[in-house]
């Protein structure tokens, strides 16, 4: 489905404000314009929504959510970032393997199955884009994404 990118993830982001119960604020970073992906709403709303309530999961009381859209030639650049626990180094990359799980006790206290990263990359790599994260340790943590602007417009 041909999408407004900018509308679409302010439609996501007016959700999670609404309807959150923490006290966390979020920011929003994105660009004027109105862009267009070519994607399947439903999966890449089910991978925003993830990654947000990551971001929530993991964030201290009263810590700022930043999302971001860049344009870049052919590409969009999504930043999600919060001011959470963090993910070590050596496990930055293993969080988009299925089932796997940071800290087993903290992870089990928080609840989740561990495939939410998983079906995230699943689906952002079948519509040619990136996905990675970056964190550091007690400071936060950032996923980015990348997705290709829809054909039509390039
Ligand atoms: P599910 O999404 O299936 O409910 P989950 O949230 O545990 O479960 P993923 O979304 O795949 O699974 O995340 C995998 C793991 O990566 C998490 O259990 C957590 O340890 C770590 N993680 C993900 N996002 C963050 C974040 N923003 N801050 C800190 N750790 C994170
Ligand atoms: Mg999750």
């Amino acid at each position: 489905q041909r999408t407004d990118y900018v509308a679409f993830c302010d439609r996501i982001i007016d959700r999670f404000e609404m309807s959150k119960k923490q006290n966390i604020q979020f920011v929003r970073k994105l660009p004027e314009g109105t862009f267009y992906v070519q994607v399947d709403r439903d999966k890449l709303t089910q991978v925003i929504d993830n990654i947000l309530s990551n971001a929530m999961k993991y964030s201290p009381e009263g810590g700022l959510i930043t999302f971001r859209v860049i344009r870049k030639g052919q590409k969009i650049r999504t930043m999600i970032s919060d001011q959470g626990v963090g993910i070590p180094k050596e496990n930055l990359a293993k969080v988009f393997n299925r089932f796997y799980r940071v800290d087993r006790a903290r992870s089990r206290k928080l609840g989740g199955t561990g495939l939410g990263l998983a079906i995230a990359k699943e689906m952002i790599e079948a519509q040619g884009g990136d996905i990675w994260a970056e964190s550091e340790w007690n400071r936060g943590t950032t996923i980015h994404f990348i997705l290709p602007l829809d054909r039509e417009e390039v």
